[in-house]
């Protein structure tokens, strides 16, 4: 009988067991894949953004962290990353302290039921059974399988008496109506707008990359957290618009460069494809051309005003977002008003507790889902 038995070694689930084991208590965590915190070492492209110093309770995960040893660096726009910018890093610190804190470690293992009983809870896994008095759920969403996560924790929240919004993959790639495979390749700062049935719903200003289906880059999967569908709103409901104006504005006035364009429609030899040359790669500048109604290889014709508008309101259908593979998080989950959020000990099962992305959170890229993962794994593990 272990006093909690933790069903997830990721992120949540490791913290949880750090802080538990540090209080005294018995712990074991089951945990699906060969080796904890798989999907750590995948995060922030091998460098592990653990957190973002704008998060209210960044200084507690931080503290943590520093307990453990591990030095931090931040970087733009808050980004929190370990010193070293190795996530391998991350995971090898929290597993020196469970080690050394005598936390029992069952990898390879997927929980298939729990159940509540009179004293705990019994869990089964590879036909064993483990007994516990409190549990912690902290199997993650579904977003990126391929490291464990194929949503078994929302069933076993079912089993318990919980109720699951409907779990989405978000920040994730946009694929779009059009093909725009011509400008693959093609990274480009913009400001980007997702508009919703012409209502715009979402804004951020960033680098964008062209892909053979559509778009990517940060802003665009920060944008795919807000392609939210129902009975009367589909995919093709919602239009990207990207201001490549925008950004290069900040260091010009908008009549200086139609002025300018004005004067390159003059200069020898220039067809309207060499109009925004050097301005943005040269298959964007093309195809801002002919979206303003140009032939691209003509010389000096058409109004530099349609160029321009081109160039500041470039507009395609989504058609839908890349899903569960690539996408980096999951919306929906375990409902939050079935939580004390305080503790995270269930509101519909008492011992349980819930952590990390199984809850109905999802914040945008830049460390705000790590923090959510080690904040609700701290609050359990300081329940539990
Ligand atoms: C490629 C990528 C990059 C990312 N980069 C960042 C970043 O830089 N910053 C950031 O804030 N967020 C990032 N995220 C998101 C972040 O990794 C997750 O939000 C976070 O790991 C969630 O923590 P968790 O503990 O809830 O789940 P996870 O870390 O996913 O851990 C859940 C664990 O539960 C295990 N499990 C599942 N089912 C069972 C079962 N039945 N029995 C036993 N074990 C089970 C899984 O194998 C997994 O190890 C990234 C995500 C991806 C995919």
């Amino acid at each position: 009988m272990y006093d909690v038995c933790i069903i997830g070694g990721g992120a949540a689930g490791m913290v949880c067991a750090v802080t538990a084991a540090s209080r005294g208590k018995s712990v074991v965590i089951i945990e699906k894949n060969q080796a904890l915190g798989k999907k750590i070492c995948a995060t922030g492209n091998g460098r592990c953004n653990i957190s973002n110093s704008n998060c209210e309770n960044a200084a507690k995960v931080l503290a943590f962290f520093n307990s453990l040893g591990l030095v931090t660096k931040t970087e733009n726009e808050g980004r929190i990353y370990p010193a070293s910018n190795q996530a391998a890093d991350v995971v090898f610190l929290l597993e020196k302290r469970l080690n050394a804190l005598g936390v029992q470690v069952m990898c390879g293992c997927a929980a298939d039921w729990a159940a509540k009983k009179k004293n705990g809870f019994e869990v089964s896994c590879a036909s064993r059974q483990i007994r516990c008095r409190s549990l912690v759920l902290a199997a993650g969403g579904k977003a990126a399988p391929q490291f464990g996560t194929t949503g078994d924790g929302y069933s076993l929240a079912l089993s318990l008496g919980h109720s699951i919004s409907k779990p989405i993959p978000v920040l994730t790639a946009i694929e779009t109506v059009e093909d725009i495979s011509h400008l693959k390749g093609v990274r480009v700062a913009a400001e980007c707008s997702l508009t919703r049935k012409g209502e715009t719903v979402f804004r951020e200003t960033g680098e964008v990359q062209f892909t053979d289906y559509g778009l990517s880059g940060i802003c665009i999967f920060n944008m795919s957290r807000h392609l939210l569908l129902s009975e009367d709103i589909e995919f093709t409901d919602y239009k990207v618009r990207l201001d490549f104006g925008e950004p290069f504005f900040q260091r010009r006035a908008r009549s200086d460069f139609l002025k300018m364009l004005k004067d390159r429609s003059g200069m020898p030899g220039f067809r309207n494809k060499d109009l925004l040359r050097s301005i943005v790669p040269q298959a964007l500048a093309k195809d801002i051309v002919i979206r303003a109604g140009m032939d691209p290889v003509q010389i000096q014709t058409g109004n530099m005003t349609d160029i321009m508008n081109s160039f500041c309101n470039w507009t395609v259908t989504v058609k839908g977002a890349k899903g569960w593979k690539m996408a980096q998080c999951t919306k929906g989950g375990v409902v939050l008003d079935e939580i004390d959020m305080e503790t995270m000990e269930s509101k519909m099962c008492s011992g349980l507790y819930l952590a990390g992305e199984l809850i109905d959170y999802d914040g945008p890229c830049g460390g705000y889902n790590l923090q959510n993962a080690w904040e609700t794994g701290l609050r359990a593990g300081e329940n539990v």
